[in-house]
């Protein structure tokens, strides 16, 4: 099953290795949510953490 991003909800393609192309970020609870390369670069980590 395709994982998705936590913020656009786009999916999120994986690597040959089946990794995701994306990022996980630990949100303030400390639960981690997978973030797509665009909105790792739209927002700053700061930001991702106000947003999750
Ligand atoms: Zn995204």
């Amino acid at each position: 099953m395709a994982q998705r991003c936590s913020l656009c909800k786009e999916k999120v393609g994986l690597t040959f290795l089946q990794k995701p192309l994306g990022t996980w970020v630990r949100d303030r609870k400390g639960k981690q949510h997978l973030v797509c390369q665009a909105c790792q670069r739209r927002y700053s980590a700061a930001e991702l953490k106000e947003k999750l």
